[in-house]
């Protein structure tokens, strides 16, 4: 939002003045994350909420990346208030942990003390899956934290959960349905050990007529399962919320593997065809909106349009750069220098980066490298305009093209200088002054 200030202070000031913006952006090198494609698309979709990270949990690992190799699907842990999205993700066979009571009370009274479940994001490697903005915008939250609306029902539940899904990039299997503990999040598996089946009867935990038997592998939970034809049952009512979850999934446009055991028959229907694109009018910059930017107001717009133009990255991110940020928990590309796309600015060089986990010597900060961020440097040149002109029909300082009230680092400088031999002269002057008068006095 800065920089739509800046272009418009540019632009009020005769315009033709090249913007360079660098920095950390804490923004990923993808289409929908709002920073990068605000600068690199000239707009972004500001309504559109994501998390901070995602290739933490399901990116493919790169060469030289294999200290970050996690499993190739997605782990969550969730918010004491979320039970109901937990339950539905455990049928749906995906590994869903949630926030015990006691780790809730941790969390909320005792903010001394480390947050449980941000602790239990980092040792177990899930991803956090919160309703409460204000835990995500905690300091110590880990990066792959999402932050999901389920207020008003389960209809907002049901949505919450395709949005993860569809974010997220899961795959349904449907093989894998109902073998997650609804309770603990244990793993369901048959009991195949005799006596261990007769000692679930006499215990009455299990009826006789429960064959194959199903147990909880979880420490402290051990539930029984076993399969039941009647809808009433358990089993039943688990299977038919499983193949509901599983439709509403499908018709919005989740994906999932073809093999579909348990539910193979059941009706699925493809989310419809996307409607045809209408061409939107093109927008155009309204005069009295630039000369008074309001910053709050822009923000709730739907596409946020950058007025400068579309900007390069100096770097090309994936080619020299593989991150610019890599810690235990997060690796990827936040920092940036942009360019306008117009020609005009001429990246010469960058500062070469490292592209492995050897290179930097272990995850940052490292005996290599001070901070958890590289340093990124380039060398650029801005093309000339007029070449028939010497230095392309600018002022030799370039003082035709620079918005008033920017300086650079040697000017501000000088300016300090100078600032401080006035004020040493006008303090000489008036010691002076005031030793005149006192002797005047005592004559
Ligand atoms: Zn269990």
């Amino acid at each position: 939002m800065r920089c739509k200030i800046l272009a418009e202070e540019f632009r009020s000031d005769g315009g033709g003045v090249e913007v360079i913006v660098g920095g950390d952006f804490n923004s990923l090198p993808v289409e929908n994350d709002g920073v990068y494609s605000f600068f690199k698309d000239g707009k972004a979709d500001a309504v559109r909420v994501r998390g901070r990270c995602y290739d933490y949990f399901y990116g493919e690992v790169e060469e030289g990346m294999e200290g970050l190799k996690v499993e190739g699907r997605p782990r969550y842990v969730l918010d004491f208030t979320l039970n109901r999205l937990c339950r539905w993700l455990r049928l749906l066979g995906v590994d869903a942990a949630l926030e015990t009571e006691e780790e809730e009370q941790v969390r909320c009274k005792r903010k001394d003390l480390p947050c449980p479940i941000f602790e239990r994001c980092r040792k177990e490697r899930r991803a956090l899956i919160t309703t409460s903005s204000r835990l995500i915008g905690r300091k110590e939250c880990p990066p792959a934290a999402f932050l999901i609306g389920t207020s008003g029902g389960s209809e907002t539940v049901e949505k919450g959960l395709i949005k993860l899904m569809k974010d997220h990039g899961v795959v349904l299997r449907p093989r894998e349905f109902l073998t997650v503990c609804v309770k603990c999040n244990g793993k369901i598996e048959e009991v195949v050990d005799e006596g261990k089946i007769k000692e679930a009867y006499s215990a009455k935990l299990a009826p006789k007529s429960a064959r194959p038997l199903f147990k909880c592998d979880g420490a402290e939970c051990g539930q029984f399962y076993w399969w039941n034809e009647r809808e009433s049952s358990s089993a039943g009512r688990a299977k038919s919320m499983c193949a509901g979850l599983f439709q509403r999934c499908v018709k919005e446009g989740v994906k999932y593997e073809e093999d579909l055991g348990l539910f193979a028959g059941l009706e699925l229907k493809p989310p419809p065809p996307p409607a045809p694109a209408v061409a939107a009018p093109k927008r155009r910059p309204d005069p009295e909106a630039l000369a008074r930017p309001n910053v709050e107001e822009w923000l709730k717009s739907k596409e946020l349009i950058n007025d400068c133009g579309k900007f390069i990255s100096a770097y090309e991110p994936g080619r020299d750069v593989k991150f610019t940020n890599l810690t235990r928990d997060f690796r990827g590309t936040l920092d940036y220098i942009f360019v306008q796309d117009d020609g005009r600015v001429k990246v010469e060089s960058v500062l070469p980066l490292p592209l492995t986990l050897e290179e930097t010597g272990g995850f940052l900060p490292s005996m290599a490298w001070p901070s958890d961020h590289l340093p990124l440097s380039a060398v650029l040149s801005f093309v000339e305009l007029d070449p028939d002109h010497p230095n392309g029909g600018h002022k030799e300082d370039m003082s035709c093209c620079r918005p008033k009230g920017i300086f650079s680092m040697f000017e501000m400088a000088e300016m300090r200088k100078e600032w401080q031999e006035k004020h040493k002269l006008k303090e000489k002057e008036e010691e002076e002054k005031k030793k005149k008068e006192d002797e005047e006095e005592e004559e």
